[in-house]
């Protein structure tokens, strides 16, 4: 289960919605029987690592879910579906992301906590959470 969060820009009125959480189709399991899926739900350059992994470890474990990241130069929200592979306990892989403006590494943010970003659309500093909408989904 997861959140949408719905982001609103004071100035120019721009709307964006952001999930964070697992859903219906990203979620956690054993690496296998995610490969074992017809669907692909990642990137192909995910998927392909993922094989990869998978070939050189048995019973690695998947875990993926839905989350807001930040870029630390521009203060644009993404969201993005992170991938992050176990070996028991030990994380051997996780995605990362690159902002598609500056390309600076994007930061997981805690969206509970971000009271502003910058709009994406006007680059104003009034793009902020709309309480009234949101909304759960699993
Ligand atoms: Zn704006
Ligand atoms: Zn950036």
């Amino acid at each position: 289960m997861g959140h949408s969060y719905v982001y609103r820009c004071e100035h120019c009125g721009y709307e964006e919605q952001f999930n964070q959480g697992h859903g219906f189709l990203v979620h956690s399991q054993p690496l296998k029987e995610y490969l074992k899926q017809r669907t692909k739900l990642f990137h192909y350059k995910t998927h392909n690592l993922l094989k990869q992994l998978s070939k050189q470890k048995n019973d690695l474990f998947l875990k993926a879910g839905f989350q807001v990241y930040i870029c630390p130069k521009c203060k644009i929200l993404k969201d993005k579906t992170e991938v992050v592979v176990f070996d028991h306990e030990k994380e051997i892989h996780k995605t990362s992301f690159r902002c598609n403006l500056c390309r600076t590494r994007l930061k997981l943010t805690n969206i509970h906590r971000l009271k502003k970003a910058k709009c994406p659309k006007c680059f104003k500093n009034k793009f902020q959470i709309n309480h009234t909408i949101q909304q759960l989904w699993d």
